[in-house]
């Protein structure tokens, strides 16, 4: 940027306009995942899990959430019970996922990814719940952690009577990612159980990013 800002000196306002409307339209943005970011920054309370830990391993069954009656649980995919791009359990946490199948039968167990059964994906949907012994995943639009998404995932526990869930209170997200499962869980008035490692440990930016952003935050007293 501070190269950018440098080359621009001396031109013309205009020019220099044109050159980020330019940078706008050809750089790829997650748009939700953006929003998220800034509700993040200005609403830093979203990125705060209800439970924080290590892996998929880890969850317990139950799920208990103090002051929560949780009735249903919604998992993610990626780096969540599946090594990412994966259309299976991992093998690790097989174990685990029959216990959640079993805990939280029938429609109260929801996948939902923003690979599998998203943008229109129907096969890899198809795979993936054949793979878990016909747990459901959820077909949606629009990736977490859009507002739609979370309608969606509320409207699919609600058209199911026997889930118990007559809000979102009631439901858990557990995932890996702080800007798309957590933000969308405390946005939409759920639980959030945060994953910090996952299958593997990300090095990727985005992860790096948020992580950074949730230790700022609780470092210096802003989140307890
Ligand atoms: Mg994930």
């Amino acid at each position: 940027m501070a190269a950018c800002a440098a080359s621009d000196r001396g031109r013309s306002p205009k020019t220099h306009r044109r050159r980020h409307h330019h940078f706008a339209l050809t750089m790829p943005v997650n748009l939700p995942a953006a929003l998220a970011t800034f509700s993040a920054l200005t609403r830093p309370t979203r990125l705060l899990p209800a439970l924080s830990l290590a892996t998929f391993g880890d969850v317990p069954v139950p799920i208990v959430i103090p002051g929560r009656d949780i009735r249903a649980v919604v998992l993610d995919k990626d780096n969540c019970f599946a090594a990412a791009d994966a259309l299976e359990v991992h093998a690790a946490y097989a174990a685990k996922f029959a216990a959640l199948r079993e805990a939280y039968p029938g429609n109260r167990l929801l996948i939902v990814s923003n690979s599998a059964g998203c943008y229109g994906d129907t096969a890899q949907a198809e795979i993936l719940e054949a793979a878990t012994g016909g747990v459901p995943v959820l077909r949606h639009t629009r990736p977490k952690p859009d507002p739609a998404c979370a309608q969606d995932i509320l409207d699919f526990f609600l058209k199911d009577p026997s889930t118990g869930v007559t809000k979102s209170e009631h439901v858990v997200v557990v995932g890996d990612r702080l800007l798309t499962d957590v933000v969308m869980a405390n946005t939409m008035g759920a639980a959030a159980v945060w994953l910090h490692t996952g299958v593997q440990k990300s090095t990727s930016i985005p992860v790096r990013f948020e992580q950074a952003l949730l230790s700022a935050f609780t470092s210096t007293g802003i989140l307890k």
